[in-house]
């Protein structure tokens, strides 16, 4: 089965084909040729997931690929107790919509985490959770109206930790502890991220779905 993934995430696409089982063929927009930037002009997850596949899916439409079996999209928010499940559907931009400063990806990524740690630096509730919409639209029928859109979601629950620790990973894992561990998804091998993290979990009920 060949599968688009919508993202131009290098991180995240490096998780999903080490957690998608063998069988299912994992393609890149750059595989496909697929070069536009998508805006998340969402107000929810599952709204920028679905956004994110449609355009992905549109563009297959257009340019004569249905050879593919679907395509789907991650998004994917931080949702801390204390600030009533900021910063949501704007986990990517966080720091940048306080700045007003677009920074490359690692910079953006460092100032986020920066910013959780300030915003919490008062907090004794540092209760949060990682949240993935996947939404999956099935190729096997041709044309709009016949295709067939699937939504599935992964959780996990953790602390923010009150430093970094790690380097593994990527966004805000170098600060946040799973529950049940002593370390962050900073300091965890891939392996153990990649088998309880909220995309695991999320792509496990993909794959339920897709079996079917
Ligand atoms: P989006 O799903 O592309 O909107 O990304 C949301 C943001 O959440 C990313 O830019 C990262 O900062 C963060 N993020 C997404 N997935 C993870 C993860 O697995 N670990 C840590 N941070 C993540």
């Amino acid at each position: 089965m060949n599968l688009v993934f919508a993202s131009n995430n290098a991180h995240k696409l490096a998780e999903v084909r080490e957690i998608m089982p063998a069988g299912i063929n994992v393609l890149s927009l750059k595989d496909i040729g697929f070069e536009s930037e998508i805006e998340e002009t969402g107000s929810t997850l599952a709204e920028n997931s679905l956004i994110k596949a449609k355009a992905v899916y549109d563009w297959l439409l257009v340019n004569g690929r249905l050879v593919i079996d679907g395509v789907f999209a991650d998004d994917t928010g931080l949702e801390i107790d204390a600030l009533n499940g900021e910063p949501g559907v704007y986990t990517a931009r966080w720091a940048e919509l306080e700045t007003g400063v677009h920074l490359p990806e690692m910079e953006t990524y460092a100032a986020n985490r920066a910013k959780a740690l300030r915003e919490l630096a008062d907090k004794v509730d540092r209760g949060c959770q990682f949240k993935t919409v996947i939404t999956l639209i099935r190729c096997t029928e041709v044309g709009i109206e016949g295709q067939k859109r699937i939504q599935v979601e992964g959780v996990v629950r953790g602390v923010m930790t009150e430093e970094e620790r790690g380097t593994s990973g990527f966004g805000y894992d170098a600060i946040f502890k799973p529950e049940g561990y002593d370390k962050t998804f900073g300091e965890l091998p891939s392996e153990v991220k990649n088998n309880i993290s909220h995309r695991a979990r999320a792509l496990e009920e993909l794959v339920k779905v897709l079996e079917c």
